[in-house]
């Protein structure tokens, strides 16, 4: 017996080496360059780890080749009938085409059959049994550190954003007709335009886990140790309420957004620090639970167009970080903000990392809501 689904294709894969080490899903099926494993990442509530499914069309030239669900990502939440074909790209020519080349495809999937998300075959091997206990009980273990968790994402009220700019631009009329009416006067109504910040909340959302970036988009990596320059301007670092699980951020990541904020001229708001996901999908503690990452909210995804002062804000607060990890103008950094990217510098107080307008499961997920700076100390 057979189920057929229309699925929404895509392709990932290695290097996730400057990101978080090696790669493992969360599944606990360790993936690595140049070793194809016919491992699809899935929104496993739509298509149960496990699952054993042919997909004809797939990006390896083999209708019968038999695919494990066996990894998810951000880019899943919400019950997508997506499918994310892992290509062993690097080390392997023409795996690293079929990387490159894929894009996204409309395919049909055939569910099979039903396994352990540990049993996953290697392509040219044609089983998907091959697993040995010794791995199995390493894996068990990482997936352990995995279970479910909670992290917070940024709201936003639309509708009462909305209701706002209307009553701003009434009062905006208002004050043509009649500047003395007592709306206007005794403030009941103002002329100053909403902030969209104002209508932006904290939610709790559970994820399966925190997938590990890949240093792919855009990634800009340069050696900028000179020491810091004297007369460095520090400005103002904000924690907002709930942003942090009690633990305390570290030193060289507050002093970097210090100098943002310096640099930029106002203060640096972070809405998620030390609350995030403890483990990466390589089994890593993630830079956020260290303290040595922060999330800087600017509301609503910027990429529904509704949101230009936050577009605005993250390209700023993004450009001035690029500028001072990487020792270059302003401009030349807002052009690198503004192609979005995964930006790793190399600096006296450690890695610095900025990301900023990439999603995907290869981009640790969403950042069109958010800019990320993560300063770690020990790379
Ligand atoms: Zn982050």
């Amino acid at each position: 017996m057979s189920k057929r689904i229309r699925i929404k294709t895509t392709a990932y894969g290695p290097p996730w080496d400057s990101m978080e080490g090696g790669g493992i899903t969360s599944t606990g099926v360790k993936l690595r360059a140049g070793q194809q494993k016919l491992v699809v990442a899935v929104d496993p509530t739509v298509i149960p780890y496990g699952t054993k499914l042919k997909i004809p069309g797939n990006p390896f030239g083999d209708d019968n080749l038999i695919f494990t669900a066996a990894d998810t990502g951000g880019a899943f939440q919400g019950g997508t009938n997506k499918v994310d074909f892992f290509v062993a790209g690097k080390g392997n020519e023409t795996n690293h085409d079929r990387l490159n080349n894929w894009g996204v495809k409309d395919l049909t999937a055939i569910i099979v059959g039903k396994g352990s998300p540990r049993d996953v075959a290697l392509l040219g091997s044609g089983s998907a049994m091959t697993v040995n206990k010794a791995k199995q009980k390493s894996n068990a273990q990482a997936i352990g550190k995995l279970t479910k968790s909670t992290v917070e994402t940024q709201q936003f009220d639309r509708a009462a954003y909305d209701q706002a700019v209307r009553k701003s631009a009434v009062a905006s009329m208002l004050t043509k007709s009649n500047p003395k009416s007592l709306l206007l006067t005794t403030g009941a109504l103002s002329t100053t335009p909403p902030d969209p910040s104002q209508f932006t909340s904290t939610v709790a959302k559970e994820v399966m886990k925190y997938k590990a970036p890949a240093a792919t988009a855009a990634a800009a990596s340069v050696k900028a140790t000179a020491p810091r320059p004297s007369g460095t301007k520090y400005g103002h670092l904000e924690i907002a309420p709930g942003a942090s699980n009690g633990k305390h951020t570290q030193e060289p990541w507050r002093k970097f957004v210090r100098e943002v904020a310096g640099a930029w001229g106002k203060p640096m708001v972070a809405t998620t620090t030390t609350n995030h996901n403890q483990y990466t999908t390589s089994g890593n503690v993630s830079e956020h639970y260290e303290g040595n990452a922060g999330d800087f909210g600017i509301g609503e995804d910027i990429r529904g167009g509704g949101n230009a002062v936050g577009a605005r804000k993250g390209d700023e607060m993004a450009a001035h970080a690029i500028a001072i990890a990487g020792r270059m103008s302003y401009s030349a950094a807002m052009k690198l903000a503004k192609a979005g990217g995964i930006h790793n510098f190399n600096t006296p107080l450690g890695r610095v990392q900025i990301i900023w307008r990439v999603d995907g499961a290869q981009n640790g997920g969403n950042h069109f809501n958010h800019v990320h700076i993560g300063v770690n100390p020990s790379r």
